[in-house]
């Protein structure tokens, strides 16, 4: 199955799309952490991240869509994927659609995580995580550049919403609750029966 995760800041695609994986036996793959992997490791596409990233910007689409389509290209992805953090502008969602109409493929479907923003905001400012032993802010969190990256959301990448509805592709789930209640949700969107292990009705 070929997904995308859609969704603000904070409605908990990382977490989801590392379970869904799981149960998909897909990878998932967030363009957050290959960013943020490149940053630590000081590699020239972190360089290029970077400054981007802390001001809560967008990278531009060259940069990342060069880069998915690299990702997407090796051979664990040829089967399936979930995309988390991929696309975030138009632009970028046309390009998926054409490099994958180039190998005569296509995405099966699209889950938008409905968190309101004051939610957001909240999770944001708590967040943690853990680098070398120690639990730490993600630079981004801080909450000037955690509401400009809402902002960035709602003119760049909330459109994508009507976007995909237009291509049939988008299933909308409440993603407030517990992480194994937003997994049933989501599950259930992407017609994936747990008791078979298999997509309903294949
Ligand atoms: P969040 O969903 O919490 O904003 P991510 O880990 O998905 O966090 O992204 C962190 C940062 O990485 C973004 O603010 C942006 O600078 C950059 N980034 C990630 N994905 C993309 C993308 N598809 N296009 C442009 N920039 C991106």
């Amino acid at each position: 199955m070929r997904v995308v995760l859609l969704g603000p800041p904070g409605a908990g695609k990382g977490t989801q799309a590392q379970i869904i994986a799981g149960h998909l036996a897909a990878p998932a793959i967030s363009t957050g952490d290959i960013f943020r992997a490149n940053v630590s490791g000081r590699t020239e596409l972190g360089q290029k991240a970077k400054t981007y990233m802390d001001a809560g910007d967008l990278v531009p689409d060259e940069v990342t869509v060069a880069m998915v389509k690299d990702r997407l290209a090796e051979p664990d992805a040829k089967a399936g994927f979930l995309l988390d953090g991929f696309p975030r502008t138009i632009a970028q969602a046309e390009q998926l659609r054409d490099s994958l109409a180039e190998l005569g493929n296509g995405l099966d479907r699209v889950l938008e995580l409905v968190v309101d923003e004051d939610e957001l905001v909240r999770r944001l400012s708590g967040r943690r995580m853990l680098v070398d032993g120690e639990w730490v802010q993600r630079s981004d969190d801080e909450p000037e550049t955690v509401r400009h990256r809402l902002q960035v959301y709602r003119e760049q990448t909330a459109p994508l919403s009507g976007f995909y509805e237009g291509e049939g592709l988008l299933a909308r789930i409440d993603a407030i609750g517990s992480v194994e209640d937003v997994t049933a949700r989501a599950l259930e969107a992407l017609g994936w029966s747990p008791r078979s292990g298999q997509q309903a009705g294949a």
